[in-house]
């Protein structure tokens, strides 16, 4: 890797790769893989993630904004792109990009069917997404007769899949409410196939569902968190390669004084003679502040060097105190030897929101090691 000049976000496809053939190597050889790139990607790259998907020949990709795969459709990507949560405020420019909705209400499949019988479609795909217990967004069971009547008058549209989301896949515990949703699952497509008298593609896993749920495999698999190298799991973690390496610079090392301090509101005091490294990356930029005072760290030097005081827009500071290193040298904020999942816990949420918050203003660099 060439030498870190500034903060970094590298992006390691073979990573990718790597960790695509782990997952498939879990399904059934024709179970079909939607790869999830909302959220640019998981805070990565939405249309380079998107392109070498595309290459290992995923069937489908999925987006939470029809912006989102507006971005991608002008990236070149070609291969079908589910809209999970689309507004009718875009539903002109989704047929124009050819991106496929998720209807998952009664006011979302009138306005879509509208505005696709005004564009003069005729069977365009959408995706028919089901409340099997998240209660977040779907039609629940008793909407079905509806649902049917409906689109048995609606030659613009065609039913491309039925979908549900599990609610809690991760949890171990939680083990018979989730068995309990596929079955309520199983039980919605038995009854919409009878009513369709045709049969759309099935899916209700995300990553944990892969790993733990083979019963909730169906037609094809929706996968995002597992792609980017974290399964919500040790031991699958161990398995998966980070595809995200944050990396930055020591800025500047300043010798701090016993009771001097450092940082915005005195948060760290030092108690005896300490160094400290200035970091060119902070809260602005996707570092929670949470992780000031010691409550997290970086690696400088393959050592752990903590976060003292608080963490600023723009920056952070870190005890190097002991540390053999210069201003210039780099810094691992998390990545391949410094899983995200670490330093998620460590700010009290998940790999998900750490990823997913890191700025734009961050350079990406795409790599293969
Ligand atoms: C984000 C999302 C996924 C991906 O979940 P992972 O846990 O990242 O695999 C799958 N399905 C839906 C509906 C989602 O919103």
């Amino acid at each position: 890797m060439p030498r870190v000049e500034e903060t970094i976000l590298e992006i390691d496809l073979n990573a990718l790769d790597h960790n695509y053939r782990v997952i498939t190597s879990k399904l059934k050889p024709e179970t079909k893989v939607l790869g999830v790139v909302k959220a640019g990607g998981y805070g990565s790259d939405a249309a380079v993630i998107a392109e070498e998907l595309e290459a290992l020949g995923v069937d489908y990709l999925a987006v939470a904004y029809v912006k989102e795969g507006v971005e991608l459709r002008d990236a070149g990507i070609k291969i079908p792109i589910l809209v999970l949560h689309p507004q009718p405020a875009n539903f002109e420019e989704l047929i124009d990009r050819c991106l496929e909705p998720a209807l998952y209400s009664k006011r979302i499949l009138k306005a879509f069917v509208s505005v696709a019988s005004e564009k003069s479609q005729k069977a365009y795909p959408v995706h028919l997404k089901f409340n099997s217990g998240l209660n977040r967004l779907g039609f629940r069971e008793d909407d079905i007769p509806w649902v049917t009547g409906e689109l048995s008058n609606a030659p613009s549209v065609t039913i491309k899949s039925l979908f549900s989301h599990l609610a809690a896949s991760e949890d171990l515990r939680e083990r018979e409410f989730t068995i309990g949703q596929i079955n309520k699952f199983r039980a919605i497509v038995k009854e919409m196939h009878a009513n369709l008298g045709y049969k759309p593609l099935v899916h209700q896993s995300n990553t944990s569902a892969i790993l733990n749920y083979p019963e909730a495999e169906f037609d094809m698999v929706r996968t995002g968190i597992g792609l980017y190298g974290y399964g919500n799991d040790k031991a699958a973690d161990q398995k998966l390669k980070p595809v995200h390496s944050l990396k930055s610079v020591i800025s500047q090392i300043h010798e701090i004084a016993p009771g001097e301090s450092v940082g915005y509101n005195r948060g760290h005091k030092a108690s005896g003679t300490e160094y400290s490294a200035t970091i060119p990356i902070g809260h602005a930029d996707g570092i929670p502040r949470s992780l000031g005072k010691g409550k997290g760290h970086v690696i400088i030097k393959g050592r752990k060097a903590p976060i003292i005081g608080n963490v600023c827009m723009d920056m952070l500071m870190v005890n190097v105190s002991g540390i053999d290193c210069a201003e210039g040298d780099e810094v691992l904020i998390f990545g391949d030897g410094q899983p995200a999942t670490t330093m998620a816990q460590n700010a009290n949420t998940i790999s998900y929101e750490l990823l997913t918050a890191l700025s734009h203003r961050i350079k990406r660099v795409v790599c293969r090691k």
